[in-house]
């Protein structure tokens, strides 16, 4: 679904990201890890448009999408979890995934109608793969801090993405509720087929979740391969774990 080749981009002197080529297919974790400042987030930035590489290719699902803006990126299916703003907190959990899925209509039909005149029912059903059914009339503003994060998830899936791109997706949670939104957007993209690329501090979550890592040190590939693989990479324990671990 998604092939990066030789991606590239420097800010002044820094080379942030240093040739790096990946593959992810439908159905498939990549966890991206490394030090802060290693270029995970500058890679990100990269996939879903907001920067413009120096040079490398991505492509999605076959198609060239190297620099195309943020927008057309999104339109081509490639999703990324956003924080539900203040704006947003106001209106009901069920509102804000109506609002997701009336853009995703706009963006396949161009519709408008008003949310409230919506069928609650696909909104209901994305509400229920995530578990989040039961709160569906609750503002966003008083969920516990996990549920709002599987709401972001249900917004994400809304636009039905060929490719979802979380960065840090479980900052600010407990551990277990790390795991627990991580196991749930396993499931999620293992059923739908969805290609996921994200990054995570959490090396249970890490270890856990993703079929395969890669790891980048100061914007370069350091190592690839399946959680038991890279854990025993000698490389890897000395730079990224900490040679005492
Ligand atoms: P990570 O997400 O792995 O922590 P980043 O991609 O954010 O790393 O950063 C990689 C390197 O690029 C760091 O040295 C960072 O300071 C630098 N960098 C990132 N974004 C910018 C920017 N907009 N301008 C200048 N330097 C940047
Ligand atoms: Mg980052």
């Amino acid at each position: 679904m998604l092939e990066v080749q030789g991606l590239q981009k420097s800010f002044g002197g820094v080379r942030a990201v240093r040739d790096v080529s990946l593959r992810v297919a439908g159905g498939e974790l990549l966890a991206l890890i490394g030090p802060n400042g290693a270029g995970k987030s500058t890679c990100f930035n990269m996939l879903n448009g907001q920067l413009r590489p120096d040079a490398g290719t991505v492509r999605l699902d076959g198609r060239d999408i190297t620099g195309l803006p943020p927008r057309v990126i999104w339109r081509l299916g490639v999703g990324r979890t956003f924080q539900i703003t203040a704006t947003f907190g106001s209106l009901s959990v069920l509102e804000n995934v109506q609002m997701a899925l009336l853009s995703h209509a706009r963006r396949l039909f161009g519709l408008w109608r008003p949310v409230a005149a919506e069928d609650p029912a696909p909104a209901l059903a994305l509400l229920d793969r995530v578990g989040m059914a039961a709160q569906a009339a609750r503002p966003c503003g008083v969920l516990a801090y996990g549920d709002l994060k599987r709401v972001e998830l249900a917004i994400a899936l809304a636009n039905a993405p060929r490719l979802l791109l979380m960065d840090e997706p479980t900052a600010g949670m407990a551990p277990a509720e790390r795991v627990a939104l991580m196991a749930l957007t396993a499931t999620i993209a293992r059923q739908s087929g969805i290609a996921v690329l994200f990054t995570e501090h959490d090396m249970d979550v890490v270890f856990t979740h993703a079929d395969r890592l890669l790891v980048l040190d100061r914007g370069a590939m350091l190592a690839e391969g399946r959680p038991d693989e890279v854990r025993a990479d000698p490389r890897v324990r000395e730079v990224y774990l900490g040679s005492s671990h």
